[in-house]
């Protein structure tokens, strides 16, 4: 759970960066149990998995959102319950499959958080997607030969897509779907939840509240910021109220 502190602390780091540092640092922040180096290992799902159970912890079981249309194009707010889109966590990801394709046994795993990290820092969406598929390549063998590393790089555009496919179909909690209905107009449609921005999103905005807090009983009692902090949610409204009626 993210205690206010660490709501700031992670806003610090995280503010401006990247989605997949800010990913890493709400996972840093949320999971201080956590190594730097077990992190950065967790395949893209988990790492979901993990900021779905932060989210539950630090701000509740529901989630409340916008998402438009597509028939009517008018704004339906949302509430969902998070259990009803975490995919099992029972199921173990840390491992490796095989895909069978053109005669070629390409055993691979799935995107880490390292992974990711490295291909925010580049800029073609044609770059990202090779480095992500050949960061996950394992071994690839030709019946009882295996194929050079070097070799690598140079897989059918066919190979590459069906590797493409295998990795998100083994990493379901990579993407999640949400089953909405538009409530000006009844049409069912699908929408994607990115965990990172929702997250991120609700952490600025608490973050910016308690700001807010902050400055305001800073200017009337001149306590510092973590004196009030220390005061908690229910001390600190008191106080605001008092300072609001004088
Ligand atoms: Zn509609």
């Amino acid at each position: 759970m993210l205690r206010e502190s660490q709501i700031l602390q992670a806003w610090e780091s995280g503010e401006g960066q990247p989605p997949a540092e800010q990913a890493l640092c709400l996972l840093r922040y949320g999971y201080p149990d956590r190594s730097l180096a077990q992190l950065l290992s967790l395949p893209v799902g988990e790492r979901d998995a993990l900021l779905f159970a932060l989210r539950e912890k630090s701000f509740g079981p529901s989630l409340q959102g916008a998402a438009r249309c597509p028939s009517c194009k008018e704004q339906s707010l949302f509430s969902v319950p998070l259990s009803a889109l975490r995919v099992s966590a029972a199921q173990p990801m840390s491992q490796t499959f095989q895909l069978d394709c053109e005669g070629l046994q390409i055993l691979f795993r799935l995107p880490t958080v390292s992974d990711l990290r490295q291909a925010a820092q580049l800029t073609d969406v044609e770059a990202v997607r090779s480095f992500l598929i050949r960061c996950c390549i394992v071994s690839v063998s030709r019946g009882d030969a295996s194929v050079q590393e070097s070799a690598w790089n140079r897989l059918s555009a066919q190979v590459e897509r069906a590797l493409a496919d295998a990795l998100s179909a083994h990493d379901p909690q990579s993407e999640v779907l949400l089953a909405l209905c538009c409530a000006h107009c009844g049409h069912s449609f699908s929408a994607l939840l990115d965990i990172v921005r929702f997250l991120w999103t609700e952490l600025s905005a608490r973050a910016e509240r308690l700001f807010q807090e902050v400055d305001a009983l800073a200017r009337v009692y001149g306590w510092t910021e973590s004196e009030i902090l220390q005061l908690g949610p229910a001390r600190r409204r008191r106080y605001l109220e008092l300072v609001s009626h004088e």
